[in-house]
């Protein structure tokens, strides 16, 4: 009974321990700005993770933006949701760009006129949460510069948040970002042949 007693103390010490460390963190925290989030890795979950930081965004109040840089073949659920939202400004990339063609000249001229969207997205103090979706994969390919986006990533409005998209990244754009988090596939059912499901994947 003793010995339990003790251990539920030392537990109690190294709680209080840990919560002071944390209440540190949060004070010093202070710095009130917007953040650039980028999200890579071959798991499931980095778009539908975009989708749903801008659910968050929209609930309170914020007006936001997304731009798709690769056309999915079907209509997708999240165009379908957001894209008739009042609060939501929609793109996705025109033609070009999707996994089943490939035309290089035309994604270029596509990526192109989408970037000049997210410049005017990116400029503009009236939009508070942006996702490029799928946009590190114009980097890779080399359709836009990676320098055009660090400039307007660092020159936007200062309370606008933004989140990027794609398996792989180029360093500088790693390198930069506020907040990263790599998805790692641990597993996926496609691999184990199930069918992508509309609602899941699309
Ligand atoms: P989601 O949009 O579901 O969040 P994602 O953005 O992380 O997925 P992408 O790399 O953009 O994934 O790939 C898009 C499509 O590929 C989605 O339909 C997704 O379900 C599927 N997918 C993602 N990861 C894997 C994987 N490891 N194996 C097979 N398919 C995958
Ligand atoms: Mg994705």
């Amino acid at each position: 009974m003793r010995e339990n007693a003790k251990k539920t103390a030392a537990n109690e010490a190294r709680l209080l321990k840990k919560k002071a460390i944390v209440d540190g963190r949060i004070a010093a925290a202070t710095e009130e700005r917007g953040v650039t989030i980028l999200l890579t890795g071959n798991g499931k979950g980095k778009s539908s993770s975009g989708f749903g930081t801008m659910a968050r965004a929209i609930g309170h109040g914020q007006k936001c933006a997304v731009i798709q840089f690769i056309k999915g073949r079907k209509e997708t659920g999240e165009q379908l949701f957001f894209g008739s939202h009042p609060q939501v400004e929609f793109h996705v990339m025109g033609h070009g760009f999707s996994w089943e063609t490939r035309n290089p000249e035309l994604e270029k001229q596509a990526a192109e006129q989408a970037w000049e969207l997210a410049k005017g997205l990116l400029s503009n103090p009236e939009v508070h949460f942006i996702l490029l979706d799928e946009i590190t994969y114009m980097y890779k390919y080399g359709h836009l510069e990676v320098d055009d986006l660090l400039a307007a990533l660092a020159a936007r409005p200062a309370h606008q948040n933004v989140m990027m998209t794609g398996r792989t990244a180029p360093r500088l754009l790693l390198d930069s970002v506020d907040t990263h988090s790599k998805v790692e596939n641990e597993r996926h059912a496609f691999a184990n042949g199930v069918k992508a499901q509309v609602g899941i994947e699309w």
